[in-house]
């Protein structure tokens, strides 16, 4: 049994407030935002952290900066963003299906840690 809370949002079992979706990537607003615009993307295939990416599944990494460009260009992101992966415990990750925090709506803070 797959206990995996995006993979319930994913599969539409968890409400989510989708913003884009296609064949491999599903995209929806974070809870608690820390932005203007705070969008996760994930690929709708499980893999729990960025440190499982390889050869094998790396295109949807691909296939989610797709998405981040387009998510960016909808919600007019035209100034520039960030974009945010956190692997593992000290990454401060805590959902185990990789995804990527999309940021912006204004000028962010410099520092990265
Ligand atoms: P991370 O800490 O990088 O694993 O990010 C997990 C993110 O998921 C956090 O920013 C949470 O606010 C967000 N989150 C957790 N549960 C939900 C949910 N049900 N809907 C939307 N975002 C969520
Ligand atoms: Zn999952």
């Amino acid at each position: 049994m797959n206990d995996c809370l995006f993979c319930k949002i994913i599969a539409g079992e968890i409400p989510s407030t989708k913003v884009y979706e296609d064949e491999y990537v599903y995209a929806f607003r974070d809870i608690n935002p820390q932005a203007p615009v705070h969008v996760l993307v994930l690929p709708k295939e499980h893999i729990c952290c960025a440190d499982k990416i390889d050869e094998s599944n790396s295109a949807l990494v691909g296939k989610c900066f797709e998405a981040i460009a387009k998510i960016a260009a909808a919600e007019g992101l035209k100034n520039g963003y960030r974009v945010v992966n956190n692997c593992g415990e000290d990454g401060g990750q805590t959902v185990r299906h990789l995804h990527f925090h999309l940021l912006g709506g204004k000028k962010l803070p410099e520092g990265m840690a």
